[in-house]
């Protein structure tokens, strides 16, 4: 079968490699259907993600169809058409029954990078029954490919860690696909304002079809300036950091009113400074997490009934043969306008 594979810093291939085989009980393998890039993907492409060695199938997303399963596997039958988690949870481990499934001891966040992932034919998925969805018949599969990882993403470590609320004040710095996930679901609990910063102007014209209510570009530097005053000098009850970097910490950390929630969303390389000098005394929380997939079931009714459209979030359709130039169109989303690329496996 056809797979892309991390060789090494920076060595994109697409190579042949055997279809895979059941390993373990609880296994299932499905053939692809659709699947997609990560901004994880391009961590890992860079070196970052040690756990990820060299020769492995990346992708952790998509939908696909059951081809055969374990003897252990109750709730999937050859045929079925499925979600694939991002996020592999066995259900019975002490992590697990706390909901806390990208803690799982035997699994969490191991697609496409302790094992091999998406990005091919056909991929093995462990702890079958409780790790992968039921799709409907002719469901948008596009639309559940976004349920993979960035709805859930945006969703559980942005806007439940951030205790978005009715009446509310948001922001949410980075406008990238996690930055729109979380502007599309913090949607759920009607906040009265949400704020998206970014320093590209294409990505923020994007959000405020979206719904954000003002965009600001922080090109200049100065988009905690304009934020409080958008605020009367108040701040936001909820900051989003989905980004990843310093400065975008350190913003959160000069937006946020008293009593708010500071919700890291971002992947860290690189350490950042905790103002508590200024921060000791406001009352505020600071959340970090990795998303669980607990709120997937919600999140595919959501999807089902219409109530959030993801499929807004594709700019970009490939084969998997042109699977180099998705990367690098993904890679440059600045110029291409990229924010999510779906790769048709099947
Ligand atoms: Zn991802
Ligand atoms: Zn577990």
């Amino acid at each position: 079968m056809k797979a892309f594979v991390y060789q090494g810093k920076g060595l994109k291939v697409l190579e042949d490699r055997p279809k895979p085989e059941l390993q373990e009980p609880g296994d299932a393998i499905v053939k692809m259907v659709k699947t997609t890039i990560c901004g994880t993907d391009l961590h890992i492409l860079k070196g970052d993600v040690e756990t990820c060695e060299p020769g492995r199938i990346l992708g952790h997303e998509g939908v696909g169809i059951i081809d055969s399963v374990g003897a252990g596997v109750t709730a999937f039958h050859p045929g079925d058409r499925v979600l694939i988690s991002c996020v592999s949870a066995c259900g019975k481990c002490e992590y697990c029954r706390r909901g806390m499934y990208s803690h799982c001891t035997t699994g969490g966040w191991i697609l496409g990078n302790e094992i091999d992932g998406t990005q091919a034919e056909y991929v093995r998925t462990p702890h079958a029954d409780t790790s992968l969805y039921p799709i409907p018949e002719g469901a948008d599969e596009e639309a559940y490919v976004m349920l993979s990882d960035i709805l859930p993403t945006g969703y559980e470590c942005g806007v439940c860690n951030g205790k978005v609320a009715p009446g509310s004040t948001v922001a949410i710095v980075g406008s990238g696909p996690i930055g729109l996930s979380a502007l599309l679901t913090a949607q759920f609990y009607s906040p009265a304002q949400i704020i998206m910063v970014d320093i590209d102007d294409a990505r923020l014209e994007v959000a405020k079809q979206f719904g954000a209510t003002t965009i600001v570009n922080n090109s200049d530097g100065k988009a905690a300036e304009t934020i409080m005053k958008l605020t009367q000098q108040r701040g936001v009850d909820t900051a989003m950091e989905a980004v990843g970097i310093p400065l975008t910490f350190e913003l959160c950390q000069d937006i946020i009113a008293p009593g708010g929630t500071i919700a890291n969303i971002g992947v860290h390389g690189k350490k950042v400074d905790l103002h508590l000098e200024r921060l000791w005394s406001q009352n505020i929380s600071i959340t970090t997490r990795l998303v669980d997939t607990v709120s997937t079931p919600m999140l595919l009714s959501s999807v089902q009934s219409k109530k959030v459209d993801p499929v807004q979030l594709v700019t970009h359709r490939f084969k998997l043969d042109q699977i180099i130039e998705a990367y690098e169109v993904f890679e440059n989303a600045a110029k291409t306008k990229a924010i999510k690329v779906i790769i048709e496996v099947a």
